[in-house]
């Protein structure tokens, strides 16, 4: 299988839940979970994993990876101490934001957080006044068009200033230890990631002219999920692509990934139910009880199109159908001309592929309470102890 297949709850196991909860909800899969890290770990074996949290840090996700020997990319002194109740230690942590807050910096600081990018000169007095030994990766700018979000913008330093910002944060008693980058998030080009790594590796040697030993690069996340319109890429082939070129060009040095959403974005699961119906002229309108403000933030934030799966209580044709949230916000719609027999208030729709930057940018607003998550694992155990993980094909 050269493609990893998304978790889907079957009817029967949606409604089993349904029987113990109301909507909406998410349902995470920690087996899938588990398999996407082992997919990666298999398909880009010279990369040391650290999950980016802000995809998704439901506590069962990183303790599924924190069992699996996974380290983790934190941004915050919210995530840091997260995981440190977890009994995770700042030595499996990198802080990656590269402009770091007081409160961050102080954080890791107690919990002994020594690995962090930057990308700019006023960032190293802030890093030495906390961390004075700290291991510093440069995070330079990248091109690549064919990503879905851009953080070359926002992030990365100009290439030609990585060299002297590493020798201003020696300077100033760090220890410059490597490189980093990100070629932006739901990247669909195997090519940024394999020229970002012939450009380091040049960026490599002139750092050892310049008498400076670097022993790290950090290739940063951005590797796909599938989408409503399912995925055009092979993704272990885009992992071994880059794993063939890391061990080329980078045989003697610790190589790291940050993968965010690939590790949640297939295993979670969202049902919600319809509250409302309303009539425009023939066309059906389905109020639901989240939408764009909650589950649904990342049709927003994150430019994104969920599968969608209707369970209409009366069979009939398929017609073009909007399906809305239940906020008093126009805005709030989550599929315009989705095609779906009429449904019915409290009739269910599930949407998968939703576990990356979903849950996690839910909002209060209208007072409505974000959507808890519940693990598949626990609450169908009776039958995923005999049967396979469900996973559907797109
Ligand atoms: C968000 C982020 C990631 C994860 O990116 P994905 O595209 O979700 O894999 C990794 N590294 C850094 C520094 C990030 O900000």
């Amino acid at each position: 299988m050269s493609q990893s297949r998304s978790f889907r709850l079957s009817e029967n196991e949606m409604n089993e839940i349904l029987e113990h909860h109301e909507t909406p909800f998410f349902v995470v899969s920690t087996e899938k979970i588990a398999e996407n890290y082992n997919f990666l770990r298999k398909h880009l074996p010279h990369a040391g994993v650290y999950y980016a949290m802000k995809a998704n840090p439901e506590p069962a996700i990183l303790q599924t990876l924190s069992a699996l020997g996974s380290c983790f990319d934190v941004a915050s002194a919210g995530e840091i101490a997260m995981l440190a109740g977890l009994g995770i230690g700042g030595s499996r942590m990198i802080y990656a934001n590269t402009v770091k807050d007081r409160r961050g910096l102080a954080a890791a600081q107690q919990y002994g957080v020594k690995r962090m990018t930057f990308d700019d000169e006023s960032e190293i007095a802030k890093i030495a006044a906390y961390v004075p030994d700290a291991e510093v990766l440069v995070r330079i700018a990248v091109h690549n068009k064919r990503a879905l979000v851009d953080l070359n913008t926002k992030f990365g330093a100009h290439p030609e200033d990585a060299i002297p910002l590493l020798q201003k944060a020696k300077a100033a008693g760090l220890r410059p230890v490597g490189i980093c980058f990100h070629v932006g998030s739901q990247s669909l080009s195997t090519a940024a990631y394999e020229e970002a790594l012939l450009f380091v590796h040049g960026l490599f040697a002139e750092a050892k002219a310049a008498g400076l030993a670097l022993t790290d690069l950090d290739i940063g996340g951005g590797f796909p999920v599938p989408d409503s319109d399912g995925l055009a890429l092979d993704v272990a082939a885009m992992m071994e692509t880059i794993d063939r070129q890391i061990a080329r060009l980078f045989p003697e040095t610790a190589v790291y990934c940050e993968p965010g959403r690939f590790i949640p974005g297939t295993a979670a699961n969202f049902v919600a139910s319809v509250i409302g119906t309303k009539d425009r002229g023939g066309h059906p309108w389905y109020i639901l009880d989240d939408g764009i403000y909650g589950a649904f933030t990342g049709l927003l934030f994150d430019h994104w199109h969920y599968p969608l799966y209707t369970f209409p209580s009366k069979p009939g044709k398929a017609i073009a159908s909007t399906l809305a949230g239940p906020t008093c916000d126009g805005i709030d719609v989550i599929a315009e001309d989705y095609e779906t027999p009429r449904l019915a208030i409290g009739d269910h729709v599930l949407a998968t592929d939703i576990g990356a930057y979903t849950s996690v940018s839910a909002t209060r607003f209208n007072g409505f309470d974000i959507a808890p998550t519940y693990i598949y694992e626990e609450e169908c155990a009776a039958s995923s102890g005999e049967q396979e993980l469900r996973v559907a094909a797109h």
